[in-house]
């Protein structure tokens, strides 16, 4: 088991056969150590793709992001799910459904933070149905950007995120890939990673 492996064992708690809560180090409360562990896991991946920013979502990718930009040395965007006062300027935007909760919502970052110069390193905190991957992915084409690939925490790989992406040619990179898991346990697709 890698370390994130065990840190879902220990903490996680499985609300239903496909919904995972972890409160306690990623989606609520944030372990500072841990998030930079698995921020680093990350970057190390992507650390000879030349890089050259990071985009996330609010709220819960903004922490592996920022670890990840702080190894890669890179500027982190989050795309905004509501419209902010502040965000005045010159918007991308897309939808992402969520079926978390079961509501559609419109993304969007400002154009003058990512263009077409920039190699994107996509990350998020779970990839399940990948809508919010593929949300942040159109953001990232409407900018006429090259995407690198994603970094994902955890990957509910019974759900169908990652072949959604696959099969758009992208390269994913999670660092738990969750197999099956009920109120018996959680299983995982084997990884490198210890
Ligand atoms: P997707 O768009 O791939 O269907 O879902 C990804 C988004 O939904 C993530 O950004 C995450 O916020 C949320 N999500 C999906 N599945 C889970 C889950 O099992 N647990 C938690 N905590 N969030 C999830």
């Amino acid at each position: 088991m890698n370390f994130l492996e065990k840190k879902i064992c220990d903490e996680g708690v499985v609300l239903s056969s496909t919904v995972l809560k972890v409160d306690s180090f990623l989606n609520h409360q944030i372990d500072p150590e841990f998030m930079q562990q698995i921020g680093r896991e990350i970057a190390n991946r992507f650390q000879s793709e030349g890089i050259t920013k990071i985009v996330t979502i609010e709220s819960s990718g903004i922490a592996p992001a920022v670890f990840a930009g702080l190894e890669l040395k890179v500027p982190v965007l989050f795309a905004r799910k509501k419209k902010s006062l502040t965000l005045t300027e010159d918007l991308l935007t897309s939808t992402v459904y969520s079926f978390t909760k079961q509501e559609k919502n419109g993304i969007s970052v400002s154009k003058k933070f990512v263009q077409s110069g920039d190699n994107v390193l996509i990350i998020d905190d779970f990839l399940a149905h990948g809508e919010a991957a593929l949300g942040l992915a159109d953001l990232v084409t409407k900018a006429d950007a090259h995407i690198a690939g994603f970094g994902i925490v955890i990957e509910k790989s019974f759900q169908v995120g990652r072949r959604k992406l696959e099969e758009e040619g992208y390269r994913v990179e999670s660092i738990a890939r969750v197999k099956e898991m009920s109120t018996n346990g959680i299983s995982f697709i084997q990884s490198e990673v210890m």
